[in-house]
């Protein structure tokens, strides 16, 4: 059981992040929701466990606005315990022609945004000796696509940057870990599915299809729920020397 614990969940207003909000919550975790979504719906939502739910909406490209997130959080609800950094952005372009504002946000967002609110949030967790930090990468934090240079790019960084944290923690009691989805279906990649279908001139329900038949073998979605449960098992103790794992769900994605 989480109960007690304090989980802050960046991105968690829609898909992934709500779903991992939603699961910890169901485990008892007090959670502090952020992002740009329908606040009031997702904290309905988490409200509906029993758990005390708070609400911040900063901005993970303003390193400012992550700093008062942080004392918010831990003013309202106590030091993070569970720091979740999800929150990310995708653009899909070619190289040559992606636009530098979108790659500086996406760096901003999908990996700066994850070395501030790790930074802020891991002394208390080395003060009780007892912390869990889970980065949700992607599978292209493993392998690239083309026209995804910066995702790609933020999501191997976001890794690495995994792994040193997991390094200089590993005497303590706090570990962190990336997990690695597959395609899921969430607005992030209904945008790219619905992209597809116009350029292409098919059904979005082809274009899905086709989708899923390139990369992801099983043709199947891995789901939002599923990820939530990875990052409660994480979180559980029989996770406490998984430290510095890509752990990929992808319906074998990555085993190509
Ligand atoms: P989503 O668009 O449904 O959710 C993204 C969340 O981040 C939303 O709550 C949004 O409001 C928030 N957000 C966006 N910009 C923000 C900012 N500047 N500051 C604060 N919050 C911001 O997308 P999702 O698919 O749920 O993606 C969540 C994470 O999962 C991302 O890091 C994404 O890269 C990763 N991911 C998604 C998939 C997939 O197939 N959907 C696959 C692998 C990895």
């Amino acid at each position: 059981t989480l109960k007690g614990k304090t989980a802050l969940v960046t991105g968690s207003t829609s898909g992934i992040g709500l779903a991992i909000a939603s699961e910890l919550a169901s485990q008892g975790a007090n959670i502090v929701l952020n992002g740009f979504g329908d606040a009031d719906a997702a904290v309905k939502q988490i409200a509906s466990y029993g758990v005390a739910v708070r609400y911040h909406g900063a901005d993970m490209s303003q390193p400012a606005e992550i700093e008062a997130m942080m004392r918010y959080a831990a003013a309202e609800l106590g030091a993070v315990d569970i720091l979740v950094n999800n929150a990310g952005i995708q653009h899909v372009a070619a190289l040559e022609h992606f636009p530098p504002e979108r790659w500086d946000a996406i760096i901003a967002i999908n990996l700066t945004a994850a070395f501030h609110t790790s930074r802020l949030a891991i002394p208390a967790m080395r003060e009780r000796n007892w912390g869990r930090i889970v980065n949700v990468a992607s599978v292209h934090g493993l392998v690239a696509s083309r026209q995804k240079s910066a995702y790609v790019a933020a999501k191997h960084g976001l890794i690495g940057l995994t792994k040193v944290a997991a390094l200089e923690l590993a005497e303590t009691g706090v570990t962190c870990n990336a997990i690695c989805p597959g395609w899921v279906r969430t607005p992030l990649v209904m945008e790219q599915i619905e992209a597809r279908a116009r350029e292409e001139g098919v059904s979005v329900q082809e274009a899905q299809r086709e989708l899923l038949s390139e990369k992801q073998p099983s043709h199947d979605f891995v789901t939002a729920e599923q990820l939530g449960q990875l990052v409660v098992f994480l979180c559980s103790p029989a996770a406490s020397q998984i430290r510095g794992a890509a752990w990929n769900v992808d319906g074998g994605w990555v085993a190509q």
